[in-house]
């Protein structure tokens, strides 16, 4: 039986841990949460799973993506590592990016120059919206 991960940080060191209701039971190493193997806890749902990994990519940091999404750096390190994730080094620019609800996110768009020479991925975040905005052309 393969061991599973961690249902609270999704970490990969797991230890067995006793029965418990004829269920196997684990601990994890990095949290020290107990859990079953039937019983998955708070599972993190895989749509944070999957942002945190491309704010990883677009190099913002292992913090700013706890703050952003509010799910622990450790988890996010943890996916990271078990994605295989690895992020382009060296960047001569950073991204910059702006939580806003519906109304500003319509207003944002709506001014021209925060499209000029700019590009920008927006995605859905809870009720409210993520801009990721790369300006290409600003020299630093
Ligand atoms: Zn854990």
């Amino acid at each position: 039986m393969e061991k599973p991960f961690c249902p609270k940080c999704d970490g990969e060191i797991v230890i067995k841990s006793g029965v418990v209701g004829g269920r196997q039971r684990f601990k994890c190493k990095k949290c020290l949460y107990y859990f079953t193997v039937n019983k998955h806890g708070k599972e993190i749902d895989k749509y944070y799973v999957v942002k945190a990994l491309q704010l990883y990519i677009e190099g913002i940091s292992y913090r700013e993506i706890e703050r952003i999404l509010g799910v622990s750096h450790v988890s996010v390190m943890n996916w990271v590592k078990k994605y295989k994730i690895k992020a382009p080094e060296n960047y001569d620019y950073r991204p910059t990016y702006k939580i806003l609800n519906h109304q500003e996110l319509t207003l944002y768009l709506a001014n021209r120059e925060n499209l000029t020479q700019a590009g920008m991925l927006i995605t859905e975040l809870g009720d409210k919206y993520m801009i990721i905005k790369w300006e290409r052309f600003k020299n630093q």
